[in-house]
């Protein structure tokens, strides 16, 4: 799609504090953060943290750390613990419109209506017998010390938008319950915080999961209901178990910490998260930037988008074996491996984790334990090492030269050779291990020495 050049999008990612971001929660972020990117826009995070029992500090600082992880950084960071105020001159505005009305039912009282509803054939909606109340009777109530809990009056009418993911959309919101705002202790549900913040900051575009698609037709109402115009929506499919299941919050190795512990590159999270279930292919991407240009949200697919742990696994091998050096060289520092262009050459197309390239940083910078079969053959193959300096051209007139004096061929060739001077049957390239060894060391394994 695209935009007039005049608008400078405002998306916001919007969770609540109440557990760790899971690859399930980074889709939206991604999702808006690509968006961003892509638009030139501002990214917002927003912590939905009117929920003070669930809501806590050390989760919303674990957010910020997981996006951060991801490479997103917000742009501005809001909590609605802190706007009250805000939410309540809002719902003042709705009470003296006549569309947030005083309900005293319990929850008993609900449940027991709706079960008969529901015996009769009808559907379980809340019937509005609150807005039948004389003053009188919520006179009586208030007298006794019931609390009344708000509902927004809903319009009997069909809300439509253009989805910039599922395109045109409607929802009939004469089959709704009218949605409870503000709670008996006067506290607030996510609906009305979450519409009178987008207004307040300005989000042009709404970006989340397709579970909050009834909300959308809810909330357009109250964004009408308090004079504003509506921003866009999109609404992306959800992520499932690969055997179909939703993901919770409460599942711990889906989690993006859990993931990062396991040392899977955050890229390749990226481009899982926000390319699964698209009619793009999952491929590798070297930077987020470049996933911006891949993600578009009129290709995401309305299926759910099943995720496999293991399609993670090796998109993330795949992901570091393209890295530049930039991408990681910092992290390595931290691993305690200084290293340079050629041995990240070398080696990354053997990773599959980047913490196993401490291996390989041992194995050229010794000391090794070589494997030696056959003393002869190392000693031939010793006697033929050219002189410094080596290439990458090295290995190859090496070999050729052991296997002129010696009739070995193919394997019996190499793996003798790699053996003595990795003290491994496998690994990368010899050709750009040889140079990175050089011939010091390279002699003393041959020898059969430590080194
Ligand atoms: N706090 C809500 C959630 O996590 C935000 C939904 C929205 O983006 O409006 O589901």
């Amino acid at each position: 799609m695209t935009l007039s050049a005049a608008i400078r999008p405002l998306v916001r990612f919007a969770p609540s504090p109440t557990g760790y971001l899971h690859i399930g929660n980074a889709r939206p972020a991604l999702f808006n953060w690509l968006f961003a990117r892509r638009h030139g826009g501002r990214f917002l995070l927003r912590y939905d943290d009117t929920d003070i029992a669930r809501s806590k500090a050390e989760y919303a600082e674990a957010i910020a750390e997981d996006l951060g992880w991801l490479g997103i950084v917000p742009d501005q960071v809001i909590r609605q613990s802190e706007r009250l105020a805000i939410y309540d001159a809002a719902a003042e505005r709705l009470r003296g419109a006549g569309r947030l009305y005083p309900c005293y039912e319990t929850a008993d009282e609900l449940d027991r209506r709706r079960k008969r509803q529901l015996a009769r054939g009808l559907p379980p909606i809340y019937d509005r017998a609150a807005l039948k109340l004389t003053d009188e009777q919520k006179a009586a109530f208030a007298a006794e010390g019931r609390k009344p809990h708000w509902r927004f009056l809903l319009e009997a009418r069909e809300v439509a938008w253009d989805d910039l993911v599922r395109g045109a959309s409607h929802v009939d919101c004469a089959s709704l319950s009218d949605p409870v705002l503000v709670r008996e202790d006067g506290s607030y549900l996510y609906t009305l915080p979450s519409v009178v913040d987008d207004i307040e900051t300005g989000v042009t575009h709404v970006i989340r999961g397709e579970d909050h698609v009834t909300n959308t037709a809810v909330q357009a109402q109250i964004f009408e209901a308090l004079g504003a115009s509506l921003p866009v929506f999109g609404h992306h499919n959800l992520l499932t178990t690969a055997s179909g299941e939703g993901l919770s919050k409460r599942l711990g190795h889906l989690s993006l910490r859990g993931l990062r512990e396991t040392g899977v590159e955050a890229l390749a999270v990226a481009a899982l998260a926000t390319l699964v279930g698209t009619s793009d292919a999952v491929r590798p991407v070297a930077s987020l930037d470049e996933l911006t240009g891949l993600v578009e949200l009129a290709h995401v697919s309305r299926a759910p988008a099943k995720f496999d742990e293991h399609e993670l696994e090796t998109l993330s091998a795949r992901t570091l074996h393209q890295l530049p050096l930039a991408a990681v060289s910092e992290r390595l520092a931290a691993l305690g491996l200084p290293v340079d262009e050629a041995f990240w050459q070398a080696v990354r197309g053997n990773l599959a984790k980047l913490d196993e390239a401490a291996q390989w940083w041992r194995v050229v910078q010794g000391p090794v334990t070589p494997v030696i079969a056959d003393p002869g053959f190392a000693a031939t193959a010793a006697e033929l090492l050219p002189a410094e300096p080596f290439d990458a051209t090295t290995w190859k007139s090496w070999t050729q030269a052991v296997s002129a004096a010696t009739g070995a061929k193919g394997k019996a060739l190499f793996m003798p050779l790699r053996q003595a001077l990795t003290g491994l049957d496998h690994g990368p390239e010899l050709a750009a291990l040889l140079p990175l060894i050089g011939r010091e060391k390279a002699l003393k394994r041959l020898a059969d020495q430590s080194a």
